[in-house]
C-alpha cells in the first residue's frame, strides 16, 4: 500500500472477499466469505478519502470511528485499529458480519457515487478477528472497582453491549439469560451461515475474563424473581429483545407443516449444537418449501431450507424487491444459492385437508406511501394463485412481549408494548422505574443488531451516571 497515492479509490476497485462455492453453500451452515490476506484488505482501507465531516460515522448507529481505523489498518497498524474500534463498538467483529451496511456506513460512503463504498464492515471484521486470534485483550489494569453490582438481564447485543460498558468502568454486571448460551438471536436467530457461534464463543471467554459473570439457563421472572435481583443489585439493565410471532390472521396458519419463523431456526441451530429442548428440529430435505415474508427472517429461512435439501424454496413477499426492508447483500446470497422469489404476492390462506398442501396468493400493486413511508400493497382483483407447500414458514417480524412482571413493578410501555425509556436527559435510558434501564429491541421494537449494541452502552452510561459513577 502506498500511503502517498490520494487516488487509490481510482486505481483500486471495491472488492468483498471470493465466496466458497455454490455447491458447499448450499450444503454447509459455515460463513460464505472465504478468509483474505491483510495487503488486499490493507488496499481497500486505503480507499477511502478521509472526508472532513465522515457521513459513513454519522450514519453507523454507534459512529464507530470510520476512517481513523481504515487508516490505521492501511497503515498496518493492527493493535491501534482494534482499540479504537472497541471504543464505540462492543462486537465489532459481529457487526462486520451482519449488518445491513448497504443501508448504513457503506450506504453514506462518498465513494458509493460512482466508485463502490470502501468495504467498511468486511474491514472492520478483519481487524477483530485478527486482533482476538493474536490473543489481543483489553488492558483493564488500571480500572478501579467501585463495588457497585449491575444486573443485566437478557445476553443479546444490547445486554452485552451495556455490560462491556459497565465493566470498562469499574462495575462487574451479572448478565442472567434463559438460553443456554449468550448472545440472543445472534446465536439463538441469526444462521451460522451469516455469523458462526466459535465468534460468540470467543467473546464469551474474553468478556468473562474482563470480569462479567453470566449466569444462563436461568429465566427471571420463574426462576429468580425480579424483586430478588432489584434487593440484591444497585440497578438493574432490562435487554430481553421481543419475541411474540405476528401472525398473518389468514386461514389455514394452524395446519400441520406450517411454522413459525423463529423456532424453525431456533430448531435448526440446536440440532446442530446439541442444544435440547429449546425448538423442535423440523427437516425440509426434500420439501417444497414456501416462506412468507421479506426480511431478514425470512431469508434467513430460506438459506436454512436450502441447506437441509429442500426440493425447492419459494419466498413471498408482498411488495417488490427494492422495497424489501433487510439487507440486499443476503437477497443477493439467497437468490445465488436457488431460492425463487414471487414479489408482489400477499397470502391470503393456507390450504390443505389434514396439512399444508399449498399456500394461496393474490397480486398485489404498490398504492400511497403509509405511515412509515412505505408504499402499502394493493391487491389487485381477481388475481390468485395457489403455490404448492409441504412446508410453510411464516417470518412476518415480532411484536415487543413485555412480561406481565414489567407493568406490576411500574415500568411504563407504550401502545405498541414497547418499553418507555429515552435516550436524552440525565440518566439516558431509564424507565419509569429508576432503578431499571432498558435498551435494545425491547424498547425500539425489533430492529438490528447495531442499534442493541448502541442502546445497551448508552443505557451503561445513564446507570453509571445515576450511580454516580460518571
Ligand atoms: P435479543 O437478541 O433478542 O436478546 C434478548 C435476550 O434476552 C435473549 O437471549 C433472551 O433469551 C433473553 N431473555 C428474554 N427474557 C428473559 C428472561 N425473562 N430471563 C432471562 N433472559 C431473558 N439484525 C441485524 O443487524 N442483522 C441481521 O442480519 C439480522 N438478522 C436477523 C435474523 C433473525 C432470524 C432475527 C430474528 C433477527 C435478526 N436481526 C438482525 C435483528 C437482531 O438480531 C436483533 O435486533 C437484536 O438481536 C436485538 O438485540 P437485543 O439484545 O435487544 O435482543
Ligand atoms: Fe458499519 Fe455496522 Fe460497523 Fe457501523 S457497526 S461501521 S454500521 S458495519
Amino acid at each position: 500500500t502506498r500511503l502517498d497515492n490520494v487516488f487509490q479509490f481510482l486505481e483500486v476497485e471495491r472488492k468483498l472477499p471470493p465466496k466458497v462455492s455454490i455447491v458447499t453453500r448450499k450444503t454447509a451452515f459455515r460463513e460464505i466469505y472465504e478468509p483474505v490476506a491483510e495487503p488486499h484488505l490493507q488496499h481497500q482501507a486505503y480507499r477511502c478519502l478521509a472526508c472532513g465531516n465522515p457521513y459513513c460515522e454519522w450514519k453507523c448507529p454507534v459512529h464507530n470511528y470510520i476512517p481513523n481505523w481504515l487508516k490505521l489498518m492501511a497503515e498496518g497498524n493492527l493493535a491501534a485499529a482494534v482499540e479504537l474500534c472497541h471504543q464505540t463498538n462492543s462486537l465489532p467483529e459481529i457487526c462486520g458480519r451482519v449488518c445491513p451496511q448497504d443501508r448504513l456506513c457503506e450506504g453514506a460512503c462518498t465513494l458509493n457515487d460512482g466508485f463502490g463504498a470502501v468495504t467498511i464492515g468486511n474491514i472492520e471484521k478483519y481487524i477483530t478477528d485478527q486482533a482476538l486470534a493474536r490473543g489481543w485483550q483489553p488492558d483493564l489494569s488500571g480500572v478501579e472497582w467501585s463495588g457497585k453490582r449491575v444486573a443485566v438481564i437478557g445476553a443479546g447485543p444490547a445486554g452485552l453491549g451495556c455490560a462491556d460498558v459497565l465493566v470498562r468502568n469499574g462495575v462487574r454486571p451479572v448478565v442472567f439469560d434463559r438460553y443456554p448460551e449468550i448472545g440472543g438471536l445472534l446465536t439463538f436467530g441469526i444462521p451460522e451461515f451469516k455469523l458462526e457461534k466459535s465468534v460468540l464463543a470467543r467473546r464469551r471467554q474474553l468478556f468473562t475474563a474482563m470480569g462479567m459473570e453470566f449466569r444462563l439457563g436461568t429465566e427471571i421472572g420463574k426462576d429468580i424473581a425480579i424483586e430478588q435481583l432489584l434487593d440484591e443489585f444497585d440497578a438493574v439493565f432490562l435487554g430481553m429483545g421481543t419475541y411474540q410471532f405476528m401472525k398473518g390472521g389468514f386461514p389455514g396458519e394452524d395446519l400441520p407443516g406450517v411454522h413459525d419463523a423463529l423456532p424453525f431456526l431456533i430448531g435448526n441451530v440446536s440440532h446442530h449444537r446439541g442444544y435440547e429442548g429449546l425448538a423442535p428440529f423440523v427437516d425440509t430435505a426434500g420439501l417444497r418449501v414456501v416462506v412468507l415474508g421479506g426480511g431478514d427472517t425470512a431469508m434467513d429461512c430460506c438459506r436454512t431450507a436450502i441447506r437441509q435439501g429442500a426440493a425447492s424454496v419459494t419466498c413471498a413477499y408482498r411488495r417488490d424487491e427494492a422495497n424489501m426492508p433487510g439487507s440486499k447483500r443476503e437477497v443477493v446470497n439467497a437468490r445465488e444459492e436457488g431460492v425463487q422469489f414471487l414479489f408482489n404476492q400477499q397470502p391470503v390462506g393456507i390450504l390443505g385437508e389434514h396439512r399444508v398442501e399449498g399456500v394461496e396468493l393474490v397480486t398485489t400493486e404498490l398504492g400511497e406511501p403509509d405511515a412509515s413511508g412505505r408504499r402499502r400493497p394493493v391487491v389487485v382483483a381477481s388475481s390468485q394463485v395457489t403455490v404448492t407447500a409441504d412446508i410453510v414458514l411464516i417470518a412476518f417480524g415480532f411484536r415487543p412481549s413485555p412480561p406481565a412482571w414489567l407493568r406490576d413493578l411500574g415500568v411504563a410501555v407504550d401502545e405498541r408494548g414497547r418499553v418507555k425509556a429515552r435516550e436524552t436527559g440525565d440518566y439516558p435510558l431509564q424507565t419509569a422505574h429508576p432503578k431499571i434501564f432498558a435498551g435494545g429491541d425491547m424498547v425500539r421494537g425489533s430492529d438490528l443488531v447495531v442499534t442493541a449494541i448502541w442502546q445497551g452502552r448508552l443505557a451503561a452510561k445513564g446507570i453509571l451516571a445515576w450511580l454516580g459513577l460518571a
